[in-house]
């Protein structure tokens, strides 16, 4: 049974679709003009599973686009200086546009010198603190693949956004901050919310668009989200159990069979049922901000390229 919907879908996975077909068209285009063929670099320390998997989906992407994707994988023992050593390679490589440094590191190492050793024409990530200054003064640079991702996943479904007041739940360096930025750079008035804000529901539910990056389960629940506003959940939790599924979920069919048959399904930082029933437009999860996070990515890849060849 599909559960009944008021909430209109804000659709990630044709918003990544449209963009990576803007990039591919984007990358001929400059290999024509130019002979430039954008090249991105992909530095994986250790084994992690999960990172293997974002790492491989990423290459994948960008070969299918017309980028040159490599992947450099690094041993879990390696050091400090190796892997600066590493970037510094990199960065002196003329045939790499983007660096992207996969986290988490091994715990031994710290993420920060490393972040700040790509040079920031690379920074295909956005991390560098002076392309989050230059997000902040209103220059051009790579900006933070998610919120960059989001701002085009509400323009490609022809969200309004100028003069209207958006509510970020978060402030983390890579989504919430950056997507503040964003969101006053389109006009919008911002408010920053926190783990420290008090009577947060009452704030969150003063906003036209509200933007939840806040890492727990199902966090915003109906008292958080004016009627008709506009929700996009950045979170990503994995539900297990067929109880909490149905608190989720409802009956539907579809999820719960994911749990008994794969074992799990996604929910948000948003609860699904009451955000459908009382927003005006909602992300999915999955197929919401997730596809996004890597179409930017190879966007941010095919801008970096392109700035060598204005330079
Ligand atoms: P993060 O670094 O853990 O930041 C979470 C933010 O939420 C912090 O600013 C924290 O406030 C705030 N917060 C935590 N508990 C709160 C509470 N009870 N009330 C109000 N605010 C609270 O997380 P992140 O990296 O920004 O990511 C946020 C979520 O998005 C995570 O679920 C992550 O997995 C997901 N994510 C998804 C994608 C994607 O591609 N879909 C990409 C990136 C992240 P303080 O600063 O006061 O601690």
């Amino acid at each position: 049974m599909t559960l009944e919907t008021t909430a209109r879908l804000l659709d990630g996975r044709a918003t990544a679709r449209a963009m990576r077909e803007a990039v591919a068209r984007g990358c001929a285009e400059l290999q024509q003009r130019s002979g430039v063929v954008p090249g991105l670099a992909v530095v994986l320390v250790g084994q992690d599973p999960a990172s293997e998997i974002y790492v491989r989906n990423k290459h994948r992407a960008a070969t299918k686009v017309g980028i040159r994707s490599q992947i450099e994988r690094l041993p879990a023992a390696t050091d400090d200086a190796e892997l600066l050593a590493s970037v510094a390679r990199l960065n002196a490589d003329a045939a790499v546009h983007g660096i992207l440094v996969q986290l988490p590191l091994p715990d031994h190492m710290d993420e920060r010198p490393v972040i700040e050793a790509v040079d920031p024409a690379k920074d295909v990530d956005g991390f560098h603190p002076l392309n989050a200054g230059r997000l902040l003064i209103g220059l051009p640079g790579p900006v933070s693949c998610t919120p960059a991702g989001i701002i085009e996943l509400l323009r490609f479904h022809k969200i309004a956004l100028a003069g209207r007041h958006a509510v970020v739940i978060g402030r983390s360096n890579i989504v919430g901050k950056p997507m503040a930025v964003l969101l006053l750079r389109e006009n919008c008035t911002v408010t920053i919310c926190h783990s420290r804000t008090t009577d947060l529901p009452r704030i969150a539910a003063q906003a036209d668009i509200l933007i939840a990056a806040v890492g727990r389960m199902a966090f915003v629940t109906s008292e958080f989200i004016k009627p008709r506003a506009v929700v996009v959940d950045v979170g990503i939790h994995r539900v297990e159990d067929e109880q909490t599924c149905r608190g989720l979920y409802g009956d539907d069919a579809d999820r719960l069979r994911a749990v008994r048959e794969r074992g799990s399904t996604l929910v948000g930082d948003v609860h699904p049922l009451q955000a459908r029933e009382r927003a005006g437009w909602l992300t999915p999860v999955p197929g919401g901000v997730g596809p996004l996070t890597i179409a930017q990515l190879l966007s941010n890849t095919l801008l970096a390229a392109e700035r060598t060849t204005r330079s």
